[in-house]
């Protein structure tokens, strides 16, 4: 049997893009084993010119120093007149790019996972394909930007009823919009392991376990908080996971602890840690998030990128899995009253957290991708 080509359209700006890719396709390999071929390509990487072709190295210090510059272009760009305005840009910036790559060969079925990549290369493929089916799988929770929503897509994959009715704002007509989950990993479908296997398989004392990530890249202010929960003495083992921060494992080692405080660095094994942990305190990336409910932990939001994760905060607290607090002291505080004995905080933002996960979204997600095809 001939395989179907699927054309993953994505880039490295942020950990979570890829990660979504990588699940579908994974989903795709264990529902439909040997019938697809998917390949990812980092569009800004491979079809872009000057300056967008460096914005995934860009984006983590653009996200980083200059949060609020990012939040207000964010904002900017999410009106009807400035995002006609930003298609014409990437348009001139990126039609001929995105003509080679969806030309060598021309795939079956084109799949967007990032917000950049809808419209004009949905447009580029009906010019050359127009029985190419091509649909786009939002992994913004809540408030996602405009520029994911294209009305010619065939299929539109949301991950929340939020999301849906942003969609609908957008000009999204209701038949091409499925709510069907965040696409997260595999490794956290089902688990038989008990939450004291866990901690005993990765070294860690039977213990209250706080987790602190800050993203693929180890964003945010993971050093001041990892000390404000230090100088707070209060009864926990901290797990700190640095990602792809070197200079932050590095420092974080460096440190006089009084608390037993576990760093590494870039992990693969991210359901083992949540699984073992009993908090996990991250910015509100949106894979973290949906992560972190698979696994039934609760959620303290310690920071947002402006624009594009204010919505990732509002699903949080409105689903009643978790809190924002941005001040490291604030953070430990909240800590601190959580675990005061008889507080049955965590407990329910634990059932709350089961109850809003979706550990199968991705196969699911593959199940709609394979009916798309179907039906072209
Ligand atoms: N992640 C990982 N190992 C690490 C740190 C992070 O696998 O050491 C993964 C995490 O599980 C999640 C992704 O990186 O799947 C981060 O995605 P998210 O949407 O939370 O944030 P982003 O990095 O895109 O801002």
């Amino acid at each position: 049997m001939t395989q179907r080509r699927v054309l993953f359209l994505m880039s490295d700006t942020g950990g979570g893009h890829r990660s979504a890719a990588e699940a579908i396709c994974a989903a795709l390999a264990r529902e439909f084993p040997d019938r697809y071929d998917a390949t990812l390509v980092d569009v800004f990487k491979r079809a872009a010119k000057f300056p967008l072709n460096h914005a995934p190295d860009l984006y983590l210090p653009l996200t980083q120093r200059a949060e609020f510059l990012w939040g207000t272009g964010f904002q900017l760009l999410n009106h009807r007149g400035t995002d006609r305005l930003a298609q014409i840009s990437l348009r001139l910036n990126l039609m001929r790019g995105v003509q080679r790559i969806l030309r060598e060969p021309i795939p079956d079925l084109v799949v967007s996972v990032h917000p950049v990549f809808n419209e004009l290369p949905r447009r580029v493929l009906r010019a050359y394909a127009p029985r190419v089916p091509f649909v786009t799988v939002v992994t913004d929770l809540f408030d996602a930007h405009r520029m994911w929503f294209d009305p010619g897509v065939d299929l539109c994959i949301v991950p929340t009823d939020g999301a849906r009715r942003v969609a609908q704002r957008c000009g999204m007509p209701a038949d091409k919009v499925r709510v069907i989950g965040q696409p997260i990993s595999l490794k956290f479908l089902g688990d038989q392991r008990t939450q004291a296997e866990h901690r005993a398989e990765l070294g860690l004392a039977e213990r209250t376990t706080i987790l602190l990530v800050g993203g693929g890249e180890g964003m945010g202010k993971l050093l001041d908080i990892a000390r404000a929960l230090d100088r707070a003495r209060l009864p926990i083992q901290l797990v700190i996971i640095a990602g792809r921060n070197k200079a932050l494992a590095d420092q974080l080692r460096a440190l006089t602890w009084h608390l037993p405080a576990h760093i590494q660095g870039f992990v693969t094994n991210m359901p083992d840690w949540m699984r073992a942990a009993d908090l996990i305190i991250t910015k509100a990336g949106p894979g973290t998030i949906m992560e972190a409910l698979a696994c039934g932990l609760p959620i303290l939001l310690s920071g947002f990128l402006p624009g594009q994760e204010n919505g990732n905060v509002t699903f949080v607290e409105q689903g009643g899995v978790g809190a924002l607090r941005k001040n490291p002291d604030d953070i430990a505080r909240l800590v601190g009253e959580w675990l005061t004995p008889g507080n049955d905080t965590l407990a329910r933002f634990a059932a709350r957290a089961r109850e809003l996960a979706r550990p199968h979204a991705a196969l699911d997600i593959a199940h709609a991708l394979h009916q798309v095809l179907d039906d072209a």
